[in-house]
């Protein structure tokens, strides 16, 4: 595969929060309502909290009532990849940073938009920072 941005699991687990090496880096999804955005209301970009890539406009954030901050679309297509995981018996769509790698939640397709997606994240793998 091989992302832009490569580092060993050492220094992953270095650069990250525990929490947040099990999420990006091991795929594991945060307890929903318990996570710093899932009811943030400010504005701003999400960026990836493992490499600082802008990913998703708070212009875009909805209230999905599932306990993580949801979107309707990234703010361009090409700053996510979108890959088939077939774990836990079911059949969802992952998202990762197409940077790093890094895994950020699941997209659905139940979504209030025009493109009827739900990008559903985990807080933890995002950080929000002022526009501009
Ligand atoms: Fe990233």
């Amino acid at each position: 595969m091989g992302y832009d941005v490569e580092k060993s699991d050492q220094e992953w687990r270095e650069a990250l929060s525990p929490e947040q090496f099990q999420v990006l880096r091991q795929a594991g999804t945060e307890r929903a309502f318990t996570g710093r955005y899932w009811d943030c209301h400010d504005d701003g970009m999400y960026h990836c909290a493992g490499c600082g890539t802008a990913l998703f406009d708070a212009g875009t954030k909805f209230d999905s009532g599932t306990g993580w901050p949801s979107f309707t679309e990234p703010m361009v297509a090409d700053a996510v990849e979108l890959v088939e995981d077939r774990s836990h018996g079911m059949v969802r769509t992952e998202v990762r940073c197409r940077k790093c790698g890094g895994h950020l939640g699941h997209v659905f397709p139940d979504g209030p938009g025009p493109g009827g997606q739900r990008y559903c994240m985990n807080s933890c793998s995002l950080d929000l920072r002022p526009r501009g």
